[in-house]
């Protein structure tokens, strides 16, 4: 056993507890007090240098290493997000949800909990450790997002340097049997953005037409030729999903409308294809209407970008987790997810990479549900497995950038 992990299997208990007092008492957003005061209680008495934020409720903790180092420390920064979600729980344990309407429903509870043990293994290893930590613990990763805030805020450089490489993890309640671990080099997790628009015409009696512009034929064109547009235009080797959910118009069947709507969520996993899409979306839309003798107007409202493990860095920590837990508890992921990740902006600033844990509570993997469900659950045993990866990545990060 490594030293993180001797450590991490007797303060094991303690994390678990924590991460059932957090699951008590769910926050969801921006402004976490409850559990940013849990997060900073669990934190007292370790030698750290602590800030919390001004726009959010974030807790930012600078760990110093005392490994004897000339030149430069290396910084690396672990991340834990903090928020729940608007649902109201319904698994049947103990540390059951206090709060109707709020829930840990995507395990966040267990990656603080993780964060606060590597913070706890890490100062019993400060003489081992070269450079600088900075932990992480972050609200509203579920939205409106807390990650471009506390970049914002000086994150980045809290430990006096820039960071060199960050780090994360993820737990599943369900999809994977509980202690595997999964990830994958690249495009993780899709950019999410939210596309609307509205087709301009002139509105009338809807038995004259000619003396109308009529925006509702004009906006089910605009769909169809987003449609041709993604297959066309886009290889299918670097996947865009173009989904129109939305589309409306008019009051009644014989009245034509001035405006028609459409709205589409778009997902991209590359900065080159984003941008493209982002592009290609104005002028099918504008290049539609205009060919109607109308207008189009396009507004695109970004969400996360793409969530992307930089390859060095991925191969570096299925490394270190092969070597804490063994080659039976990874698994590669073929493909990334559709959905998207808060953490993207700070990878998107450093190389790092992000890693997933199963937690599932059960064996038969028919009988669990997943993340965001009133009824997902998630086994806290590997709480102590989360603290140790993460100790375990700073320690050979920093020594590694430190040896150059
Ligand atoms: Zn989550």
């Amino acid at each position: 056993m490594t030293d993180a992990l001797t450590v991490s299997t007797r303060i094991g208990p303690e994390l678990v507890e924590l991460r059932r007092a957090l699951h008590r008492i769910p926050e969801i957003g921006l402004h976490l007090p409850d559990t940013q005061r849990a997060v900073l209680e669990a934190l007292d008495g370790i030698d750290l240098e602590v800030t919390t934020g001004e726009s959010l409720s974030s807790v930012v903790a600078v760990l110093r290493g005392r490994a004897p180092h000339e030149g430069e420390r290396p910084v690396v920064l672990l991340r834990g997000d903090m928020d729940a979600l608007p649902v109201t729980e319904e698994v049947d344990v103990d540390y059951v949800s206090q709060r109707t309407g709020a829930m840990h429903a995507c395990g966040h509870d267990l990656h603080v909990a993780g964060l606060v043990g590597a913070a706890r293994i890490l100062d019993e290893l400060r003489d081992q450790l070269v450079g600088d930590v900075v932990l992480m613990f972050q609200p509203a990763e579920e939205g409106p997002g807390g990650a471009e805030p506390m970049i914002r805020e000086g994150l980045l450089e809290a430990a006096g340097r820039r960071v060199d490489a960050a780090y994360a993890v993820h737990v599943y309640s369900a999809d994977v049997p509980r202690g595997t671990w999964f990830g994958r080099p690249g495009p993780l997790m899709a950019a999410a953005d939210e596309v609307h628009v509205v087709v301009r015409g002139l509105g009338g009696h809807g038995s004259a037409p000619e003396k109308t512009r009529d925006p509702v034929p004009v906006a089910c064109e605009v769909v169809l030729a987003f449609h041709t547009a993604v297959t066309r235009q886009f290889s299918i080797w670097d996947p865009v999903v173009l989904t129109v959910g939305r589309i409306a118009a008019g009051t009644k069947d014989n009245i034509i409308p001035d405006d028609a709507v459409v709205e589409a969520t778009l997902r991209t996993f590359s900065k080159e294809h984003r941008a493209r899409a982002h592009e290609m979306v104005a002028r099918v839309a504008q290049g539609i209407a205009a060919a109607h003798g109308m207008t189009a107007e396009v507004t695109i409202g970004n969400g996360y970008p793409v969530t992307v493990n930089d390859a060095v860095e991925f191969d570096f920590a299925k490394e270190t987790v092969v070597d804490l837990f063994g080659e039976d508890r990874w698994a590669d992921m073929a493909n990334p997810e559709a959905g998207s990740e808060d953490m993207s902006f700070v990878l998107d600033e450093v190389p790092g990479c992000y890693l997933n844990i199963g937690a599932a509570v059960h064996e038969d993997l028919t009988r669990v549900e997943d993340n965001h469900s009133p009824r997902a659950a998630f086994d806290d045993s590997v709480v102590p497995d989360v603290a140790a990866a993460l100790a375990e990545l700073a320690l050979r990060r920093s020594r590694r950038l430190a040896s150059g």
